[in-house]
Parts: structure tokens; sequence; C-alpha cells
């Protein structure tokens, strides 16, 4: 968990995702994880979830209409994510489609391009990498990627939400990634807390308070807090 919130807090969301799943899956190859669709991405992100935090996600999305923050739960158990039972995709779904007389096969985009994208640095290449990785003219690159997230629904799933302040209607894109790794980088950061607060008191060493027991380290807090 330490290690993976250190991940999280300084490389990119796709690169701590294939990190977070290579963890939770010590079998998988990291060749097998880039091979894969978003979709299939997110949905080993949402089962390793769960394991760790349970079904329910909450987050507190900002309206774009009024500026407020607002808590949003939802179950992802609803929306088509379920138990990986297949971590071998097979070949990924295509679909034919011509722009002004060009022929193009459009397929999902797969966690390889996600990573790869992340190393752009500017827009522009990221929009030339894509382009090629579509083998797609750039001018028709934006009606590509949106054919290729309907190949791939589990990666292109929205949030409807409205804001109890202002009542404005928002869609919000579900990243588990993102919302993952945000998570446990909190999850990380407590944890530390309490290790520095432990240490303070008794002064063991950072390993020794770690190994313990989620139930120990709390009996010492709730000692030195009375
Ligand atoms: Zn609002």
């Amino acid at each position: 968990m330490l290690r993976l919130g250190d991940v999280a807090r300084r490389s990119s969301a796709a690169e701590w995702a294939v990190q977070a799943v290579l963890a939770g899956w010590p079998g998988l190859a990291r060749t097998q994880v880039e091979a894969w669709p978003l979709g299939q991405l997110d949905n080993a992100l949402v089962a390793l979830r769960r394991t760790h935090f349970g079904d329910e996600w909450a987050c507190e999305p900002q309206c774009t209409a009024c500026g407020e923050t607002f808590d949003l739960e939802f179950d992802p158990g609803t929306m088509g994510f379920g138990i990986p039972s297949d971590w071998e995709p097979g070949a990924l779904p295509t679909r034919a489609i011509e722009f002004s007389g060009d022929a193009a096969i459009i397929r999902p985009l797969i966690v390889h391009d996600l990573i790869a994208i992340e190393r752009c640095a500017q827009e522009g290449d990221a929009a030339a990498y894509l382009a090629a990785a579509l083998e797609v003219a750039e001018e028709n690159l934006s009606a590509a990627l949106e054919l290729s997230a309907e190949l791939d629904p589990l990666s292109n799933i929205w949030l409807a939400t409205q804001c109890p302040e202002c009542s404005a209607e928002q869609a919000l894109l579900f990243d588990p990634a993102r919302f993952l790794a945000e998570e446990v980088a909190r999850h990380a950061d407590r944890l530390l807390g309490e290790v520095a607060d432990i240490a303070q008191a008794y002064h063991w060493s950072e390993a020794d308070i770690l190994a313990m027991p989620a139930a120990r380290r709390r009996f010492y807090l709730t000692r030195i807090a009375s």
C-alpha cells in the first residue's frame, strides 16, 4: 500500500494503474496488461479496489456551473463492471470506417497507447501518436477516437450528476485509475501519519510499526491520545 502510494504520487495515472494491477495479480506479465483495452484495465482496477475498500465509491466533484463541491456516491457493480474472469481479452473488436474516401479500421485504445500518450510532453505529440496508432489522418482523429471508445464500452462510462446547490447537470467520465490513485495516496498519507505519531511516542522503527496489525497500531494511537 505504501509503495503504491509513492508510485501514485510520482507517476502518471496510467503507469500507476499498471503497477497496481501487477501488484494485485503477480502472475500477470506487463506485456499482457499493456495489450488490454482500457475497459479491461478499468475492470481490473474496480475489482482490485473491491478487495481493499469495498463496493461503495465516493468522490467530491466540483460543479462547473456554481463552483460548489458536492458528495457523489456510486457502485460500479451497477455499471457493467464485474469480476475479471479472463485475462486474455482475445482479438480486439474493430470497425471499418471511411473518412472522405480514406478507409480505416478502428480498434479500441489499449493500455500501451495510454502510457505512450502520457509520455508525450505536448498535446500535439499525443495527437500525432494517436493518429499514427489508429492509422488515420490527424484531422479525422476525434471521430476515430469516438468510434474507438464505442468499441470499448467499459472505458467510456459517464456518471450523470446533479448539483444539489444549483441543480446543474453534469456528466463525469468515470476514471478508476485516477480515482484509485488519489484514494491510495490519501490512505498512505494517513498511515504515515500514524507511523510518525507512534514512532515519536515509542521510538520504534518505521518498519516495525508498519509490520504491526492495524488493530495494534490503533491501540497505541488510542494510548497516545489519552
Ligand atoms: Zn452547482
